[in-house]
Order: structure tokens, then sequence, then C-alpha cells
């Protein structure tokens, strides 16, 4: 046996139940079709939205990149500027040198005004700074005498890199530097209330308390301290600690408005998502939104649930990736050598939206376009096919009827006697009974053809009216009628025989009005019939022809016996003897 022939069993056996449910088999081949098409679909729709997430992250990335760089800058200006001022104060202290030191003798006694102003020649900003009863509230910063003339001098000095500092850079508002002594030079220069302002923000600076606790761990903090009393909106300050012998003499800072990040965010952010930049303790610097504000407590309280209660230090760790919870993503990223992570916050339904977008109209067209044809087609071959079936159903029940008198005709009969042979045991009866309607050229003679045809139909009634439910009359042909059995012995058989003769002979047919006029020869017309009787287990006959033939030659019987009678038994008792006679 050829080893695919399994595998043959198996398609021609799938073939053939096909064929058995034609209708069926065609709806669950365009169902599955229409599967297939659909989950091509949702397939193509996930790697849409797949390249859509790439780009957004790509996008970010490159934001983080440029935000990066821009930190990266300032911080290096600020470590140049650190490193010029550690080297001014690096020496012994000089002691008040009236030739250099003059200008000073005023602001060295100003201990008791809240804010002071020192106008120095060579410079277009005023050295300022805050008396000892204001430092006394800010941890950190002290007015101390040792230091105060050499942070004077250190001031007069920083105020010419400050200037020139902030003349190089963009995007800076101030440059400023405030010694621990509470002096403060700052380019451009500050208000007696921004002086103040200033000086306080310090307390909550990182800036003094990370090197006075670690010296060596110092470098430049990117601090956002938040002076909330400005009227023009949050800065965020950016500074490093002055140190000397490991003592903090002050800190240099540039002061960037938080607004020009968050212009610079909104840049290359779409409407339907929301940047922001957010440091390790969680808290949101800037970000994307129009009116976001940050303060010191702000963390992502303005995203919506779950990422308004986010936990970032696994941010920070994986430094990428898109996180997806309640029907939004959060996509981030970490700055590549700064402690910020950019955050992009992305409702799923903009991602649709946009996959939508991305989907090309033609194609989305001709998808629609094919699932209505496949809908249609679907329809009408149902359609057809539903004709069909219902035209073959009618041709076959029509092949299998005797149109004259709607009963049985051979065909049938041949299809039930096989189907109730095949299901037989040996033993079990199958009787036959064979019909002729004595002398019927006679009616046709005197009647004509119309009514024998008549008769015909009136002989179909009676029979069945007389047999039982198992019971198959058929038209055998011509005038010859015949009744299957199943399950009946001889003697059964032969009492039905002898019921239907009777109900023959007892029922007069009476032609209709037309016919009556014409010939009248009567009002009814009497007719008998003689019927042979066989059984397939007494009579041996293993088949409906040698059954038909034993109750054949026992009507002939019948007829020779003088007719209108039944004749269950005889001379062709077995089958073998019928076929020897015949
Ligand atoms: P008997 O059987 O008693 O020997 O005599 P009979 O006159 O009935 O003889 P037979 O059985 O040979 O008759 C057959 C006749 O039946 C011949 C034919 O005219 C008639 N016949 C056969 N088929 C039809 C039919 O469909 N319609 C009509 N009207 N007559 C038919
Ligand atoms: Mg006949
Ligand atoms: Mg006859």
């Amino acid at each position: 046996m050829p080893p695919n022939a399994p595998a043959d069993r198996l398609v021609k056996s799938i073939w053939y139940r096909a064929s058995l449910r034609p209708r069926l088999t065609v709806v669950l081949c365009f169902v599955a079709v229409f599967a297939i098409t659909l989950i091509l679909a949702v397939h193509q729709y996930f790697l849409v939205r797949a390249r859509e997430l790439d780009q957004r992250l790509h996008r970010l990335e490159l934001q983080a990149m440029t935000l990066d760089v821009a930190v990266q800058n300032n911080k290096q200006q600020l470590r140049f500027l650190r490193t010029s001022a550690e080297r001014m104060i690096a020496g012994p202290s000089a002691p008040f040198s009236p030739a250099l030191d003059a200008p000073f003798q005023t602001v060295l006694k100003a201990q008791e005004e809240p804010v002071w102003s020192l106008r120095l020649p060579e410079s277009d900003v005023p050295i300022r700074g805050v008396g000892a009863r204001q430092l006394a509230n800010i941890p950190g910063l002290q007015r101390t005498e040792s230091t105060f003339l050499d942070d004077l001098r250190l001031s007069r000095l920083m105020s010419r890199l400050l200037s020139v500092q902030f003349r190089l850079s963009t995007n800076l508002e101030r440059t400023a530097f405030v010694s621990a002594t509470g002096v403060v030079v700052a380019y451009p220069a500050l208000s007696d209330e921004q002086t103040v302002g200033l000086v306080q923000s310090l307390a909550s600076s990182r800036l003094l308390q990370v090197s006075r606790q670690h010296p060596l761990d110092y470098d430049v903090i990117f601090d956002p301290m938040y002076e909330r009393k400005s009227s023009a909106g949050p800065r965020l300050l950016f500074g490093t600690p002055v140190m000397r012998n490991d003592v903090v003499r002050g800190v240099i800072l540039f002061v960037i408005p938080q607004r020009a990040v968050q212009d610079y965010m909104r840049l290359d952010t779409t409407p339907d998502e929301i940047h922001a930049l957010v440091q390790r303790n969680g808290t949101a610097i800037a970000t994307s939104e129009n009116t976001f504000t940050a303060t010191d407590e702000n963390r992502l309280g303005r995203l919506p649930a779950p990422w308004n209660d986010l936990s970032v230090a696994p941010l920070f760790q994986t430094g990428g990736g898109v996180l997806s919870a309640h029907q939004s993503l959060l996509l981030y990223t970490k700055l590549p050598s700064t402690d910020l992570v950019l955050i992009d916050y992305v409702p799923a339904k903009a991602v649709f939206l946009a996959v939508v977008r991305l989907t090309s109209a033609v194609f989305a067209g001709i998808w629609l376009l094919l699932g209505f044809l496949l809908w249609a087609t679907l329809l009408v071959v149902d359609q057809l096919l539903a004709r069909q079936i219902a035209l073959s159903d009618q041709l076959k029940a029509l092949s299998r009827v005797d149109p004259l008198t709607n009963l049985a005709n051979r065909r049938r009969l041949d299809e039930e006697f096989n189907v109730f042979a095949r299901g037989r045991h040996a033993d079990r009866c199958v009787a036959f009974l064979m019909i002729d309607i004595d002398h019927f050229k006679r009616v046709n003679d005197v009647w004509g053809h119309t009514v024998g045809d008549e008769v015909l139909r009136h002989l179909a009634g009676v029979t069945t009216a007389v047999v039982r439910p198992p019971d198959l009359v058929a038209r055998f042909g011509g005038e010859e009628f015949c009744v299957l059995l199943p399950n009946a012995s001889a003697d059964d058989a032969a009492r039905v025989a002898e019921r239907i003769r009777l109900a023959v002979a007892q029922t007069a047919f009476t032609p209709g009005q037309a016919e009556l006029r014409r010939f009248a020869p009567g009002s009814e017309i009497w007719i008998t019939v003689s019927i042979g009787v066989a059984e397939m287990v007494s009579d041996n006959c293993p088949d409906l022809e040698s059954l038909v033939a034993v109750a054949d030659q026992r009507l002939y019987a019948a007829k020779e016996g003088g007719r209108n009678r039944v004749v269950a038994d005889g001379p062709a008792r077995s089958c073998e003897v019928g076929r020897q006679q015949e």
C-alpha cells in the first residue's frame, strides 16, 4: 500500500462528507475565508501599531539625546566656572588692603541691612547680599567674618566671568554666584526681592547639603528649585558648589526658565501624547503640557491612573521601553548621561487612531470591498445551492413516484428493499404481494383509457388504506401493483392480501359525470383483483427478483384458478422451483 494511503483516505472521506452537505460546506468555507481575512487584518494592524510605537520611541530617544546634550553643555560650562573660582580662592587669605579692597569698606559693616548692594566701576552689575539676620534662617548659609572679605573679592572676579558666560549662552535666564556668607552676584542684575528669593531657594537645595556630606561626591547638580513667587513662572536652577579645603564657599548657578524646556519638549510632541522629564525621585520638572507648572511636590500626579502612582526607579534601571495598562501606554527612555528619564504618555485610542491614519485608504477600501464581495458571493452561492438542492430533492422524489397513482414506483421499491435487506437478519421474514386487476382490458374497452386510469388510482387508494405504515404499496407496471411487507410471514401476508382483495371487490368506483354521460353503461365500475403472495424465508428467495418471480407465478395460478383470489402457496413454493418452471 503506498505510504500516503491514509492521507488519501482522509481526503476522500472529507470530500465525501463535504459533498453530502454542500450548503454547510460552502458556508464553512466562506466563514473560513472571512476568518482568515480578519486574522490578516488584525495581524496587519498589530504590525503597523508596533511600527508606530517604534517611531514614537525613536522620537522620544532623539528628544532625550538633545536634552542630554544641552544638560552636558551647561555642566561643562559650570565645571569651567567652578574650576576658575576655586583657583581664585586657592591661596591663603590676604588681610584687608586699603588700595585693593577700598570698595568693600561700606559693605563689610552692612550686617544689619536686610539687602545691600555694591556697585563697582569695572562691572555692569552690582554685588549684592543679604544681612546676617536673613541668613540665620537659611541652613548652610551664615555670615562668617573670616571669609566674608574673600567672598567679596571672589564675587568681584565672578561678576565678569558670569556676564561673559551669560552672553555666550542662549537659553540661560541668569548666571549667578551665591557665597556661603550671603554675597550674591548675578547677571543680569537682581532686584532686592529677587536677591532674597535666590538666596532662600538654596535652603532646600541639595547643592549645599550633598557637598557637605560627601565632599568628594559633588559635581554639577541639576537641581530644579522653583521660585514659586516669580511672576515670570517657575525656574530651574542648575548649579555646582565652589569648595575650598572641603568646605563649601558658595554655589554657581545657571537659572533656566522652565518654559524654555517645556517649549522645547512641545516641539517634537504630537497633540495626542504628553512628554514629561522626570527626576529619580519621581518629580516631573517639565512636561509638554501648556498648563504644567512644576512645584517641589509635583510628581506624575497630572497623568491619568495608574501612571500618576508610578514608581520611576525601575525606569531608571531598564533605561528604556514601553509599559501598558488601562487603555494607555507609557514609553520611556533615560537621558544617556543625566539622571533624568523622559517619558511619553499615550492613550491607546491615540495609537489606534494613528494606526488608522497610517493605513492607506485604498488598502482599507479594498479590504472592505473584499469583505462585501465575499458576503455577497456567499449569499448568491447559498441561494443557488438551496434552489439546486430543492430541485434535486424534487427530482429525486419524482423519480421514485409513479405520476399516475402517486404510489412508489419500481425504483423506490428496489431502494427500499435494498435498505431493508441490508439491515435484515437471515431469519427475518419479508413478504411480497403481486396484484393484478382482473379483465382490466374490458374496463378500458368499455369506459376508455381515461376512466381506466381513474380506476388504477382508485385501486391505489383502496390498497393503501388497507395496509399498515411499514408496508410499501408500489405500482409495479401497467395495471399491476405490489406490496412489500417487512417483518411479515407468508401467513400474515396472505391475510393482508385477502383484506385487499375483499376491499377492492367490495368498493365500487364511480366515474365522473362527463364519462357517465359519454359512455353511460352503468353508474359504477366494480373490479376484482388476483393476488400472488411470496415470502423470502419460507420461499427461500434471496433477493427481490426471485421474490417477484414467485409472487408472479402464484398470481398466474390465481388467474388460472378463476381470478378474484389470493394464492399464497403452491408449486412455486421455493425459488428454485419457480426458476425451473420459468
Ligand atoms: P387478466 O389480467 O385478468 O388476465 O386480464 P386483463 O385484461 O387485465 O389482462 P392484462 O393484465 O394482460 O391487461 C393489461 C391491460 O391493462 C392492457 C392495457 O390496456 C391495460 N393497461 C396497462 N397499463 C395501463 C394504464 O396505464 N392505463 C390504462 N387505462 N390501462 C392500462
Ligand atoms: Mg396484467
Ligand atoms: Mg389484468
